[in-house]
């Protein structure tokens, strides 16, 4: 008989807190309830980033910046890897730089995530880094491989400007991990540059993953395409003997798909509703637990369901809670319910810690408040363990 785990431990979810930090939380996550404000950010915070203005990162600093990043340097998030390694929660880092444009930046990022694998090698808490391909080469040239249907393997982007030094900068980043032995994780982004990224992954997969599982590609179950093609991909990688890494996510950028595929008259890639995109994902949690002798699986999400289906699961099948090749996984400030719970029930969990100065990581801050902010009034599921939390230490003491 399986048990469900207990997510709702409020105790064990936030005993890494103290009391004043769970009180400045309450206030972080009632703030961007508030649509408004959420609204406002969204526009301040796309518009410092152009302009640097420092007194915007300041305000960010002291708000959601501590919230939901490790740091402005590695070494300032090292003290919160330890502190996590210490509850036996992992971490994936993730350097939070997107969307560059210019030779001398991307190469920055290279040698930044290069670093971040050499500060990774031989820690066990740092298993994994993460990669967003838009922080190596320019979008437009993502999106044109991705709209022209350009095949990588047969050099059909080779004559794009920056695209053979691209390749050179994601081959050196997968080479430091597997040589350090520290998994790369490949972000997914929009649908429209998805192909390519797809492409250098699997790419990447068939050079690294041949004796074990270093490379993982990313698959966005809100696309009404991803069941599918995250088993064309399991098929391909027996067809050319690597194992398969796959992150599952629900994915990121509804409202920008949404919006795009109205303005410029196409079919909406994703899922006509939120219970569509809730059975694909359960759909690809099973299908990759039930190849997981063969293949890599990260299950990274905050939904409660999904999660205890992967837990139930891998006692269904008699497969070990901490079997080498599956890891949960959930971002930095979100859902330590869940990380907490699955790491004392002895599941591989990790959190995603990004890191990086202020102004680099202000979209993803942005991204991580749009999320949180209430569109029903209902109080976020973060707000309201919060909330119990403060309400059972009120009554302790
Ligand atoms: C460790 C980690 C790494 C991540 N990496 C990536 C990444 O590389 N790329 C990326 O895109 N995202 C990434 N994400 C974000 C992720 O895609 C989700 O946006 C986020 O985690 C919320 O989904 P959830 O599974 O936690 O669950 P829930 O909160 O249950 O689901 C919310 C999600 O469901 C989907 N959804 C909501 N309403 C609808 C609707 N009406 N119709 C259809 N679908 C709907 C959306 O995807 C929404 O984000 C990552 C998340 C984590 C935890």
């Amino acid at each position: 008989m399986e048990t469900l785990l207990d997510f709702e431990d409020t105790a064990t979810a936030f005993e890494i807190r103290t009391d004043e930090e769970l009180k400045k939380m309450e206030w972080l996550f009632e703030m961007m309830a508030n649509p408004k404000i959420t609204r406002i950010l969204g526009k301040i915070g796309s518009w410092a980033v152009s302009a640097r203005l420092p007194f915007v990162e300041k305000i960010m600093l002291k708000t959601l910046f501590y919230q939901f990043c490790g740091g402005r340097t590695l070494l300032e998030a090292q003290q919160v890897i330890e502190k996590l390694s210490t509850y036996g929660v992992k971490t994936i880092l993730d350097y939070g730089v997107e969307g560059k444009s210019k030779e001398e930046d991307l190469n920055h990022t290279m040698n930044e995530l290069i670093r971040a694998i050499e500060f990774a090698k031989g820690n066990p808490s740092i298993p994994f880094i993460s990669v967003k391909l838009t922080g190596l080469i320019k979008n437009e040239i993502l999106e044109t491989i991705s709209s022209q249907h350009f095949n990588i393997q047969y050099g059909e982007a080779d004559h794009l400007p920056g695209f053979k030094n691209f390749i050179k900068r994601i081959d050196a980043i997968c080479y430091a991990g597997q040589i350090h032995q520290v998994k790369i994780a490949i972000d997914a982004e929009e649908s429209w540059i998805q192909n390519a990224i797809d492409q250098v992954a699997d790419l990447m997969m068939h050079r690294y993953n041949q004796k074990e599982i270093c490379i993982y590609n990313t698959f966005q179950l809100y696309r009404t395409d991803r069941l599918d093609f995250l088993k064309k991909s399991f098929d391909k990688s027996v067809q050319f003997n690597y194992h398969l890494g796959a992150k599952l996510v629900r994915g990121a950028y509804m409202e920008k798909e949404r919006k795009r595929a109205i303005a410029m008259n196409y079919p909406s890639p994703i899922h006509t509703s939120k219970e569509n995109t809730d059975r694909d994902f359960n759909a690809a949690v099973t299908f990759c637990l039930h190849h997981c002798s063969q293949m890599g699986l990260i299950n990274a999400s905050h939904n409660t369901e999904s999660c205890q289906l992967q837990a139930v699961t891998m006692q269904h099948l008699n497969l070990p809670a901490h079997h080498p090749n599956l890891l949960f996984s959930q971002l930095m400030g979100m859902s330590d319910n869940l990380t907490f719970g699955l790491a004392k029930a002895g599941y591989n969990v990790s959190k995603y810690i990004v890191y990086g100065q202020v102004r680099e990581v202000i979209p993803y801050l942005v991204r991580r408040s749009e999320e949180n902010t209430s569109v029903t009034g209902e109080l976020s599921r973060e707000l309201k363990l919060i909330k119990k939390e403060l309400k059972r230490r009120h009554h302790l003491s």
